[in-house]
């Protein structure tokens, strides 16, 4: 069983302007001593238009935490009104990029293939992609959940070779957990990421499959991290909310 570095990731989704994200990596870092940095990797996830705010506040304070993008596009330049290239995030050092989270998916009619051709996109620069899959309420009520989120890492890894599924991060975040306050049991989410890693052991083979980091995020805060990372195959959290809140994300950091 290969020793994985839990890594929770701070979703600031479409919030806090650049001065607002200088403010609060700033108070992130004065919370979270460098000590915590040997035992968790910390990284945030602003909009893009504070990404450069915060690499000079990361650079040039010489911090421990990393940053990265909520999205990207699959393409790398062109005629893409709007979008953002893994070559533009890279330039401005991001090591993480969402793909596929349920918004994406729902508002933005994101597909399973377009996640997969993402997750290439960002690999291919360099970036780890954090991989988002989950369940919506009446499919869990169905009890369809395992088959489900599945089916949904099989889809959204879809091409990528095994070298390339071992540089990618999963999170399961089920959608009725999402912004809701309603976390899943630790158990609950113990018994989804352990099939996705099973799933990432038959697209890859089973070193890969103990190497790749396997996320729960929905409602995380410090008050159920402890227990949720506690699970074998929690490796970690990708964290909304409560990462807008410099205190109560450096907690539950130190707590991970
Ligand atoms: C998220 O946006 O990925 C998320 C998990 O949000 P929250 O923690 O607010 O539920």
């Amino acid at each position: 069983m290969a020793n994985r570095t839990p890594l929770i990731a701070g979703n600031w989704k479409m919030n806090l302007n650049h001065l607002e994200a200088i403010a609060l990596v700033q108070k992130i870092a004065f919370a979270l001593p460098a000590k915590y940095f040997d035992k968790v990797d910390v990284t945030v996830l602003p909009p893009f238009t504070d990404i450069r705010s915060v690499q000079t506040v990361v650079d040039g304070d010489k911090l421990l935490l990393t940053y990265g993008a909520q999205d990207l596009s699959q393409h790398d330049s062109g005629a893409y009104t709007g979008d953002i290239s893994g070559a533009f995030l890279a330039k401005l050092g991001c090591s993480y990029v969402v793909v596929g989270h349920s918004e994406r998916r729902t508002l933005h009619g994101e597909t399973d293939e377009i996640v997969a051709a993402k997750a290439k996109a960002a690999i291919d620069h360099g970036i780890v992609p954090i991989v988002c899959i989950g369940e919506p309420l009446e499919v869990r009520e169905a009890g369809e959940h395992v088959a489900h989120c599945v089916a949904q890492v099989k889809g959204s890894l879809a091409g990528l070779s095994a070298e390339q599924i071992g540089r990618t991060v999963l999170a399961y975040e089920p959608v009725w957990a999402i912004g809701t306050g309603r976390v899943a049991s630790a158990d609950d989410a113990q018994e989804v990421c352990a099939a996705v890693r099973d799933a990432i052991a038959q697209l890859a083979d089973q070193a890969v499959a103990d190497e790749v980091r396997v996320l729960y995020g929905g409602s995380v805060g410090s008050k159920n991290v402890g227990e949720l990372v506690g699970k074998p195959d929690v490796d970690g959290a990708l964290v909304g909310g409560a990462s807008l809140k410099s205190d109560e994300f450096a907690t539950l950091c130190a707590i991970a």
